[in-house]
This record gives structure tokens, C-alpha cells and sequence, in this order.
């Protein structure tokens, strides 16, 4: 794995105190976000802090950056121990050591990882609550500096909050053991009660509360009617070719329904749901987290603590069960800050089937849970912007309409609509409120449909009154009626409709009523089709950097996004950088990040941009201070490693296998390094016969533009990068 390169071999090197500094170094961003700065200052100021910022909001960077400032070591508590190495491993990539206790690991592990901690090479370690408050673990932490506890999913230790955990009860220990060290308490969940719990429950001193804005600006809001959905998705998807997306569903059987649909269409999908085998479940978010499969179909059970930055779309097969569960759901989309979509599809029925679960399990909460679905319901039939709706929700005020929801793109028309819902009230009346929709627009529009006819609904004097709308029509209108109250469904008796609250108000006290018109009921959006050439150039390179940033993931064993995120890839496709100083100012990459896969993705980038990777070598070298001969070797460097393996022999192949890189950033490797004066023998790279055909190619369709995807091309891809590189390299020589 990451061996060689584990931070740990870097010697730890304090960076002042200016936090910045650390966020520039480390993870590569020139600013903090809102409040982060903040926090961090309150943290390692040995306060105890308490963090309410929304999912993607860069809680961790809020007690990583105080880690690494503070001596000692920083313990934090995480609820989820199959995460954990996916964390330890992503540090790792941005050069800082850290590491894990936990029980899926032998005893020579947990020995050397407590050695590590013992000599300060340790910064961060993560733990689960029950190891953290076992005895022998009491011992350990007293062997050495502590800087901070981290509490990661702090709501867990509220009973009110919707993932309470036992375990995380027993936390008010760490207090009593360590009265002197800063805690830090982190989560996204917003609402009041939780947060006074979480900083009671820890026995925190005076805390600062920090509560981060929950607006997600770069989620696009939307709710579409819930029918004909797997046409809807299925059209919305093929406007996002190749992008992650969850698609959480009601039940586990319509989760392996709709996979199993989407996978007939050709989309790579697959289904998740707490009734499989945990080993599968395992395997297939694994296989998600790493871009193998694209689309998720899942319950609820699926996303929790999933930190995955680019899944680029939500949607809700179902409607949520209120707003808690569907904010933290579609939060799980664009984690990184790009624009994502996140869609509803909604149908009255949803509403039904929970009201009725409800009432007959008659939960302790039950008013309450009815008083959430009602205020989940009202989002999705709302005709004013969906973001002032949510963000009033969790107790903020959002002042101007978002501009980024389907109400503000397509604001609603209404029309006078009292005599449409006079006319229904008057059907449902005359036939004894025993009658479901369908069977009411039948009776409306005049249907000769056998079962009206036999049942005599068409001798009741409404028949065919509202013979002038269309089923879909009639549909819609009976849908908003309900909604606001005019119509009720009476789930006990097979969904009959009958009168509703207001009925008798629109039938004889004068009461109007509006409803819109289906026309401005929001249908899918389709997204602008013309690009400019920047703009598809731009998507070319993002490609090619993305099919490249899953190359190294895989090479490295860890998930894509945990390699560049996709905010980052963009930027890199934006800026082009082609030395590795331009490479420094792309947004996410650190110093780290830079020494270990700098070369490969500037190779590609010369390569589509058009420069020869010897050109932007000798740019950099002409910024260097002295000549490589004399210069001191490069320490660490990739180059460098590289070049240590060569002389001890080895091919190519052999050294890319060692080092876990492609072929061809070995290759380019060795040409920079030959190139730069060092002693590599380009000719020893390649046999005659493999030069003469690339030669041969190279003849045949030359090198356009400084460009050698067309070689590539024409050998058919006999032949990677680094044998071609080499083979111009050599002609130009
Ligand atoms: P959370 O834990 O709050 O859900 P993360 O800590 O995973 O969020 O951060 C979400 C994303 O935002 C990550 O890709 C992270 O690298 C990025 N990020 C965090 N802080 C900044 C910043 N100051 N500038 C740019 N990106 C940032
Ligand atoms: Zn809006």
C-alpha cells in the first residue's frame, strides 16, 4: 500500500501558527470557509468547541489543522470503524500521520500503531467509543500527550437525534479522566435539542457553539410528480453521463426493482438495503465509493457517515418521512461544492402509505411524526421557493427567494379554480364518498367504462360534468384538493374520497380556491445542450484527468475522490497547469499530493494541451535554483525514488509494479531524468524493433501539434505513453 510513502517518513515539521498555512500546505486550499478559521483558533486556544456545519460543509479540517498544530496527540472518536481506514488513508495521501486502533486489527498492528503514538509520530488516531472507555486504553492515552479529543457524529450521544448509539453515552468519562483537554464535538445535524445534548452530555465547560449556515447553495432543488418515474430517471441520468448518484427508495424490494431496471438500460447500477448479507453490503458501497458502480439504489440504511465528495445527484423514489431525513439524505450530494441535483418525486400516495403505518403502529411520538410528515408534505406540494421552506425548518432565515429550486425557475401561474372543486365535492357526495380517485374522474368525465356503467354512477347528476378536463388534469387538481384540505382520502376504506375540512366552506360559504395549472406543474429540466468549445474542451481534459485519478485510486488502493476531488480535477482542467508550480495553485493540492502524483497528471495534461513534457520539464528546471548534477538529490522526491530503483536495475515494469504507478510516468520519469543530466540510458528503455515501429508511426501520422494521442491511436494502443515519450525523446536527441 502506501508504504514507502506513508507520512511518516516525513519528519514533522511545525508551520507557525498561522492555520492557513497548514490549510495551503496540507490540503492544498488558499482560503477557509466560513467559520473554520474560527473554530480552529477556539480549539487550540484549549477551549471546548461544539460544531454544527452541514454535511460538506469541512468539519474536518476544523480539528485535523488543530491537530497538527497542537503537541501531543489528537484522539478522535468515530462511530463507524469501516470508515476509518478510508480516513487514516486520505490523510495519508495529503502527508499527515495518522492512524487507527481498532477491532478489525491484529495485536502487531495495534502494537506498532501504539508505538508510533508513544513517540509523537503519531498526530491523529481514531478509535470507537468502546475501545477509547476500555481500562487498558485509560493506560495508554496516560502514557503520552493528549492535545484534543475529537467527537466525529456527535449527535450520536442524544437520545432525541435520530442515530442515537449507547456507546456514545459513556463519553462524559473522557472528562473525569482528562479534566484538562480541549474537546471537540462535531455533526450536521441541526436541530435544537440534540445540540444542547451533545455539549451536556460531554460535561463541557463553557463551550463555544459554532452553528455554520445550512444552506447548501450548490444543491439544485427539485420535485417532480411522482409518476412514469423510471422514464423521468432514466431521462434525467442520461443528461449526466458517468457521474455517482444515489436513488434512495421506500422498500428494499423496489430498491433491487429499479437496479435491476436501470441495469437492462445499460446504467451501472446496484441496490443496497439492511436485509443483505453485511459482506455484500460491504462490497457493493465499496464498489461505489471507488467508482466501479455509479448508481446506488438504496434504502435509508445507505450514505451514513459516506464521505465520498463526488456523488454529483440525489433522488428520492419516495418522499422522505420528514425533513431531518430528507435534508441529510440529499446533503450527501456535492459534498466537494460543485453543483448537483437532487430530486423529489412525489405522489400523494407516499403520504397515504406512512399515515396509515403510522396509525396503526401508533408509535409513542405519533403526533409528532404526523406534525413532520405534514411539514415534509407541505415542502413537496409548495408552490413558493423550496430553500426558504427548508432553511425555515431548521430555524434559519433565508431572505431572497433561492433562484436555485424548480418554483423559482418556473414560478407557478393559479387560476380561479372554485367551480373545478365544487364540481369534485358534488360527485363525491352523490356517490356516498365510497369511491377512490379513478373512479371519481371516471364519473366526472363521463366514462362508459363497464364498472361505472354497471354500478349506475352514470345516472348521478354530476356525471360528465367535468367532461371538459383531461384524466391527468382532473388528477392533479384532485391532488392539490387534497392537499390543501378540500378533499381527504380515507385510507381506511380503500383510499375512498370523501369531504374534507374545507369542503363545506367551497360548497356553501363562498370560499375561492386557486390551484395551478398542471402545465406549471415542474416537469424535468433538460439542461442547456450547446456548449461552447472552451466549455467541451474543458470536459475533454476532465475526462482524461478523471479516467486517470481512478488509474492511480486503484493503483493505490483507496477511492478516486480521496486521490484529487472532482472540484480539483475541474480546476486542473480550467487552469492547465504544465509546471509544477502552476500544479501548486490548483484548489486541493497540497504539498503532498503535488510529490506523488504531480507528474503524472502534468504529463497529461502536456499531452492533451500540446507540450511535450520535455518542454515544461525544462521550464521547471530553469526555475530551480541550481543545476540537477550539483544539486543536492531531490529529496523524497518521486523522481528520485524512481531513479534509486533504476539504478539498482530494474525494468520499467518492475519499477512501476514497486512503486504502484503507471508504466508511463515511470517512463516520463526516467526521460525528465535524463533529460536533466542525470545518468539514464533512454536506449536500454526500449528494444530496437519497438522504436522502428513507433518511429514508423510517428512517420505515418506525425506528431500533430506537439500532440501524440495520434501515434497512440494508430498503434492501437500496442504501445503506452512512456514508450512513445521515450521514442520522441530519442529523436530529438
Ligand atoms: P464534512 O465532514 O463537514 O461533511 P468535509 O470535511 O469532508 O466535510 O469537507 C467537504 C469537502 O470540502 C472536502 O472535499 C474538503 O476537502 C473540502 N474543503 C474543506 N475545507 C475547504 C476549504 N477551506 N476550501 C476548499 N475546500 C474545502
Ligand atoms: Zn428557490
Amino acid at each position: 500500500m502506501l508504504t514507502d510513502e506513508s507520512p511518516l517518513s516525513t519528519v514533522y515539521e511545525p508551520t507557525g501558527q498561522d492555520p492557513v498555512v497548514y490549510l495551503k500546505r496540507y490540503y492544498g486550499y488558499d482560503r477557509f470557509r466560513p467559520m473554520q478559521e474560527a473554530i480552529i483558533r477556539s480549539i487550540v486556544s484549549g477551549r471546548d468547541t461544539v460544531v454544527l456545519m452541514p454535511t460538506g460543509g469541512g468539519k474536518s479540517v476544523c480539528f485535523q489543522i488543530p491537530a497538527l498544530m497542537m503537541p501531543g496527540l489528537c484522539v478522535v472518536v468515530s462511530p463507524l470503524i469501516a470508515l476509518m481506514k478510508d480516513q487514516v488513508e486520505a490523510l495519508h495521501l495529503n502527508g499527515i500521520a495518522a492512524a487507527y486502533i481498532n477491532s478489525s486489527q491484529g495485536v502487531k498492528e495495534m502494537r506498532d500503531v501504539e508505538a508510533n503514538c508513544v513517540s509523537g509520530k503519531i498526530k491523529l488516531l481514531y478509535v470507537s467509543p468502546e475501545k477509547l472507555l476500555s481500562e487498558s486504553f485509560y493506560v495508554f492515552l496516560n502514557r503520552m500527550k493528549i492535545s484534543m479529543f475529537a467527537i466525529d457524529e456527535a449527535h450520536c450521544i442524544s437520545s432525541w437525534g435520530h442515530d442515537f448509539r449507547p456507546e456514545y453515552t459513556q463519553l462524559n468519562t473522557l472528562r473525569k479522566w482528562f479534566p484538562n483537554v480541549p474537546i471537540i464535538a462535531l455533526t450536521a445535524t441541526a436541530d435544537r435539542l440534540t445540540r444542547q445534548d451533545i455539549s451536556d452530555r460531554l460535561d463541557m465547560r463553557d463551550p463555544a457553539v459554532f452553528i455554520a449556515s445550512f444552506n447548501r447553495t450548490n444543491l439544485s432543488l427539485q420535485v417532480l410528480p411522482g409518476t412514469n418515474r423510471i422514464g423521468q430517471i432514466t431521462k434525467l441520468i442520461s443528461l449526466k453521463p458517468n457521474t455517482s448518484g444515489i436513488i434512495y427508495c421506500l422498500s428494499r424490494k423496489s430498491c433491487e426493482t429499479l437496479a435491476t431496471k436501470l441495469m437492462e438500460k445499460g446504467y451501472s447500477a446496484a441496490f443496497y438495503h439492511a436485509g443483505m448479507e453485511s459482506s455484500e453490503r460491504a462490497r457493493i458501497q465499496e464498489a461505489f465509493l471507488r467508482d466501479d458502480v455509479k448508481i446506488m439504489c438504496a434504502t435509508i440504511a445507505f450514505g451514513m457517515g459516506i464521505d465520498k465528495s463526488n456523488v454529483r445527484w440525489v433522488m428520492h423514489y419516495n418522499m422522505p418521512k420528514n425533513i431531518e431525513g430528507y435534508y441529510q439524505e440529499i446533503g450527501r450530494a456535492g459534498r466537494d461544492g460543485l453543483p448537483s441535483q437532487t430530486v423529489l418525486f412525489y405522489s400523494f400516495a407516499d403520504v397515504a402509505t406512512y399515515t396509515q403505518m403510522l396509525t396503526e403502529n401508533k408509535p409513542a411520538n405519533l403526533e409528532l411524526q404526523l406534525a413532520k410528515l405534514e411539514r415534509m408534505k407541505q415542502y413537496a406540494e409548495a408552490n413558493t421557493c423550496r430553500r426558504q421552506i427548508l432553511l425555515s425548518y431548521f430555524s434559519e432565515q433565508l431572505p431572497e427567494p433561492c433562484g436555485n429550486c424548480d418554483v423559482c425557475r418556473s414560478p407557478r401561474i393559479t387560476f380561479d379554480a372554485t367551480t373545478v372543486a365544487q364540481k369534485a365535492l358534488s360527485a363525491i357526495i352523490r356517490l356516498g364518498e365510497r369511491v377512490p380517485m379513478n373512479v371519481l374522474i371516471d364519473v366526472l368525465r363521463g366514462s362508459r367504462n363497464y364498472s361505472i356503467v354497471s354500478q349506475g354512477f352514470d345516472k348521478i347528476k354530476t356525471y360528465g360534468a367535468g367532461a371538459d378536463l383531461k384524466f391527468e388534469e382532473w388528477r392533479s387538481y384532485l391532488h392539490q384538493l387534497i392537499n390543501i384540505g378540500v378533499i381527504e382520502v380515507a385510507y381506511e376504506n380503500h383510499y375512498a374520497l370523501r369531504k374534507g375540512l374545507l369542503a363545506d366552506d367551497v360548497l356553501f360559504n363562498g370560499k375561492t380556491i386557486s390551484l395551478v395549472r398542471p402545465d406549471d406543474v415542474p416537469k424535468p429540466v433538460v439542461e442547456k445542450a450547446t456548449r461552447t468549445r472552451t466549455e467541451s474542451n474543458r470536459d475533454e481534459l476532465f475526462e482524461r484527468l478523471r479516467t486517470l485519478r481512478k488509474r492511480i485510486a486503484d493503483a493505490q488502493n483507496v477511492p478516486p475522490y480521496v486521490v484529487f476531488t472532482d472540484s480539483t480535477l475541474e480546476d486542473m482542467a480550467r487552469q492547465r497547469p504544465t509546471t509544477p508550480d502552476a500544479f501548486r495553485n490548483v484548489s486541493g493540492v497540497g504539498e503532498r499530493k503535488l510529490e506523488m502524483f504531480g507528474t503524472a497528471f502534468l504529463t497529461e495534461i502536456a499531452d492533451y494541451v500540446g507540450v511535450q513534457v520535455g518542454e515544461s520539464q525544462r521550464q521547471v528546471r530553469s526555475e530551480a535554483p541550481s543545476r540537477p548534477r550539483e544539486a543536492a538529490k531531490p529529496k523524497g522526491s518521486t523522481q528520485q525514488m524512481t531513479l534509486e530503483l533504476y539504478q539498482q536495475g530494474m525494468t520499467i515494469q518492475q519499477i512501476a509494479q514497486a512503486r504502484e504507478l503507471g508504466p508511463s510516468s515511470i517512463a516520463n520519469h526516467l526521460i525528465q531524468l535524463s533529460q536533466g543530466g542525470y545518468d539514464v540510458e533512454l536506449e536500454s528503455l526500449i528494444t530496437p524493433a519497438e522504436r522502428r515501429e513507433i518511429e514508423a508511426a510517428i512517420a505515418i501520422v506525425g506528431i500533430e501539434e506537439n500532440r501524440t494521442k495520434p501515434v497512440f491511436d494508430h498503434l492501437e494502443g500496442r504501445y503506452d505513453y512512456g514508450k512513445i515519450n521515450i521514442t520522441i525523446a530519442l529523436m530529438k536527441h
